[in-house]
């Protein structure tokens, strides 16, 4: 089976976790700390919080802006479940916004309109996370002068877009959000096996985060609220988690942040190579706005099902028959159970839902092989027609 995505470990970077293994520090040591540096420099941000997933690290970015009971966080359905399970884990309510079909991401005039009424309602939210899907960033300029205008914090979910440019910045150089979250998970751009970072320019945002990823305790004396004890004292001011990324996953990421640029060009040259041998298919690649160069996370195709006679199960079923290990990105997360549960309704979200019904994402990973790329065309050329 040819996956949909997979990560890529060199013998560099086995080495740089074997030599870790040795190393006085298993758990955070100095690796952490320089994966944190490299990471804000290739982004361009100030400071770079690293964690053990990006989970952990959207939970830390809400609480670091306060959201909690009484608050509501919007962001899109055509997300991972982490993209809204941050919000409930502060006690927040959760609401969607509906896409923009052509990219996947939250739709700029849908965003507007909702806020609109929500301001009217008085019921605006306290943070927005846009999910930049695939790694093509959001609109953020506009959705930037949306949070001004309305008073509300912005967090990128860019667990898919390390690597990607947008209007000609680095994606986590938080020019336009409070903070920018990336994902390393395997599948993911870079991997550091389970991993996550939270970027931003905010030094009190970071020095938040930096605190509830070690359960709220402070070791500097000099922000402590009582005399130390003795040399051994720290102090927990606030609760907070364990989250912390060990020094064996910083050792990875290091490495891996050295062929970062290679894995994202790949990835673009791939994705081309895709469009053009999908030019003649009843099927539509996600349109990439001129303001974003993509990390190609994903290569997601849309099925023009009016021009074909099967269904799109029938499609992704057929696929995944001939070894080619299609996957859909993703359910739209009010559909499931437990979001369901809160009252959704499909028909707010006409966007995602015809999305839903149509997307399929194709293998694309960095040692994909032309010859794999021609097998996944022609299956499904031989599937659609
Ligand atoms: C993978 C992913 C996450 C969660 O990442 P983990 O590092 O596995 O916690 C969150 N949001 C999106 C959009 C993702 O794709």
């Amino acid at each position: 089976m040819i996956p949909y995505g997979r990560q890529d470990i060199a013998v560099e970077d086995i080495t740089a976790v074997v030599e870790v293994m040795g190393s006085d520090w298993l758990t955070q040591g100095p690796m952490v700390p320089e994966f944190e540096k490299s990471l804000a420099r290739h982004c361009g941000a100030r400071y770079a919080v690293a964690v053990h997933s990006a989970t952990s690290a959207l939970h830390l970015a809400c609480l670091a802006l306060d959201v909690g009971p009484g608050d509501v966080v919007w962001t899109t359905p055509i997300t991972f479940v982490a993209s809204a399970n941050c919000a409930l884990y502060c006690g927040a309510g959760i609401d969607f916004v509906d896409i923009d079909l052509q990219t996947g991401n939250l739709c700029p005039d849908a965003f507007a309109a909702k806020l609109a009424h929500a301001e009217k309602a008085g019921a605006l939210p306290k943070v927005v996370i846009p999910v930049h899907l695939c790694g093509q960033s959001c609109e953020m300029k506009v959705i930037h002068e949306l949070s001004r205008r309305y008073g509300f914090h912005l967090i990128e979910d860019a667990s898919h877009a390390i690597g990607g440019r947008y209007r000609h910045m680095p994606i986590g150089c938080c020019r336009y959000s409070d903070i920018t979250v990336f994902s390393f998970h395997p599948v993911k751009i870079i991997t550091t096996g389970e991993g996550g970072m939270a970027l931003t320019n905010d030094a009190e945002l970071a020095a938040r985060m930096t605190r509830l990823r070690s359960h709220g305790i402070i070791r500097d004396p000099a922000e402590m609220e009582k005399e130390p004890d003795g040399p051994w004292y720290y102090e927990q001011v606030e609760l907070g988690y364990n989250y912390r990324m060990s020094d064996l996953q910083a050792a990875l990421g290091i490495s891996q942040m050295d062929r970062l640029c290679q894995f994202v060009e790949r990835r673009q040259t791939l994705a081309r190579r895709y469009d053009r041998l999908l030019a003649g298919l009843p099927v539509q690649p996600l349109w990439q706005h001129p303001d974003c160069q993509s990390s190609r996370h994903l290569y997601v195709i849309r099925l023009r099902l009016d021009d074909m006679e099967v269904t799109h199960r029938e499609v992704f079923t057929a696929l995944r028959e001939h070894g080619i290990g299609v996957q859909l990105h993703y359910i739209p997360l009010y559909r499931q159970p437990y979001f369901q549960r809160m009252g959704f309704a499909r028909e707010q979200y006409p966007q995602a839902e015809q999305y839903y019904a149509e997307a399929i994402s194709l293998p694309l990973f960095p040692a994909l092989t032309e010859d794999e790329q021609d097998k996944v065309v022609d299956t499904l050329h031989r599937v659609v027609s």
